[in-house]
């Protein structure tokens, strides 16, 4: 049977960069589960959706980016026996840890929205959240010139749900640079009774929304769709009500944690499935060598690649703390949300588990949108991305 000192699950952002950070501060015997030939940064799919970059610009081999020293295991997980302490995969084999880190991310949770998943498939429905469809998003956007348009921002939990904001205000702004933005109905969904729950980011988002005349429908979702005739039900606190002809719709799923977690006995609910963590220390609740990481572990903050360089750091400390005896540190909640508020701006939503805000770049307000940061998300971002986060530099 293999053993590993620590066994990562999941090869995304927070496998890869936790597997990077441990490796450079003198660790071994560490090993990645993961069973795609591809990473992304996922960041991008949303510049992919308002027509600024290409697929090709986040994909990179696996092979790529799986860290010298790291042994790469290209494998699905499906168990885990924490008392055990091992993990069965899905090609029949058995792995032994000493330590066990969860980050296998989020899954699309198709069955909960009736009519979706084919509405996918006949191309009336994509968005950047499905990389799949990717691809079609700005096409279908760009060459509207009438009818209605509904956008949605996913409920929790989600990958940085309120980012799904970037393509409809990319477009917006596309569409009044066109002069059709007038003959269009634009729509958005959102899950809550603002875009982010940070007050000084809504304020900005609000005066976008009312700016470009988006209709925005509060505490919504999309309960079911019906691609035949284009139609979209939506469930809100005021009944049912439907949106007919629409004719693109940029509904992202909902998302859950891969089953086999609440199978193992290791989340703290069968729904939404996330692994059972100390949103502090991020270590399992009841199984002392297991630890969560990233969008799949119940951290109590919102999601994101900017959450992750602080979880990085801290759990690195914790698992070498968790074996030397030390102290264990603790993770506040930061996260972030970049917003594009049009084409060539972006405001950053910086806040801890609060939503109070905390600004990582003193004497500058991120909530006010500029072009530097929008070029700084576009295109300085990924090569911090690539060349340092994933190499576990930060
Ligand atoms: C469209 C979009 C835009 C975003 N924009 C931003 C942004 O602008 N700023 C920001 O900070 N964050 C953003 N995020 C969020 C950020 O990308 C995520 O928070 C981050 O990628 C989470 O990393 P993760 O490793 O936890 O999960 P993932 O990136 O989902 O990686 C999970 C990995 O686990 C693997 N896996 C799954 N199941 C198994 C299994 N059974 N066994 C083994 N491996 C498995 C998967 O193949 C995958 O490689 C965005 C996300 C999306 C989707």
């Amino acid at each position: 049977m293999d053993r590993s000192e620590t066994l990562i699950i999941g090869g995304g952002n927070a496998g890869i960069s936790l597997a990077a950070k441990l490796l450079r501060d003198g660790a071994s015997g560490v090993t990645v589960v993961a069973p795609q030939p591809l990473h992304r940064y996922k960041p991008l799919l949303n510049y992919v959706g308002g027509g600024e970059a290409t697929m090709a610009d986040l994909e990179r081999p696996m092979a790529d980016v799986v860290p010298d020293g790291c042994e790469w295991i290209r494998d699905s997980v499906d168990a885990v026996d924490a008392a055990a302490s091992t993990v069965h995969t899905r090609a029949g084999r058995t792995l032994r840890y000493s330590a066990l880190v969860l980050c296998p991310g989020l899954e699309e949770d198709w069955a909960a929205t009736p009519g979706l998943q084919e509405a996918y498939a006949d191309g009336w429905a994509a968005s950047t959240y499905v990389p799949g469809s990717t691809p079609q998003v700005w096409p279908r956007l760009s060459s509207l010139r009438s009818g209605s348009v509904v956008f949605t921002v996913p409920p929790e939990p989600a990958s940085c749900g309120p980012t799904a904001l970037k393509p409809l205000l990319m477009a917006c702004d596309h569409w009044r640079r066109r002069g059709v933005l007038a003959d269009l109905e634009v729509r958005l969904l959102l899950p809550g009774t603002t875009a982010t729950g940070v007050p000084r980011a809504d304020e900005v988002l609000e005066a976008a929304f009312a700016d470009y005349g988006v209709e925005v429908l509060r505490e919504s979702r999309v309960e079911r769709v019906d691609p035949d005739v284009h139609a979209i039900t939506v469930a809100s606190p005021t009944g049912p009500r439907v949106l007919d002809d629409v004719a693109f719709a940029h509904a992202v799923p909902r998302y859950r944690a891969p089953r086999w977690i609440a199978d193992s006995g290791l989340a703290a609910d069968a729904d939404p499935g996330l692994v059972d963590v100390d949103p502090s220390t991020l270590q399992h609740r009841r199984h002392e060598s297991v630890w969560g990481l990233g969008d799949a572990a119940e951290l109590r903050t919102r999601p994101s690649g900017g959450a992750l360089r602080k979880q990085v750091a801290v759990l690195s400390a914790n698992l070498a703390a968790a074996r030397d005896g030390g102290r264990l540190q603790r993770y506040d909640g930061y996260t972030v949300v970049p917003i594009t508020v049009s084409r060539r701006k972006l405001m950053l939503a910086e806040s801890d588990r609060d939503g109070r805000l905390t600004p990582s770049v003193p004497f500058v307000d991120p909530i006010t949108p500029r072009r530097v940061t929008w070029w700084a998300d576009r295109h300085a971002l990924p090569q911090v991305y690539w060349r340092r986060i994933l190499r576990g530099r930060i």
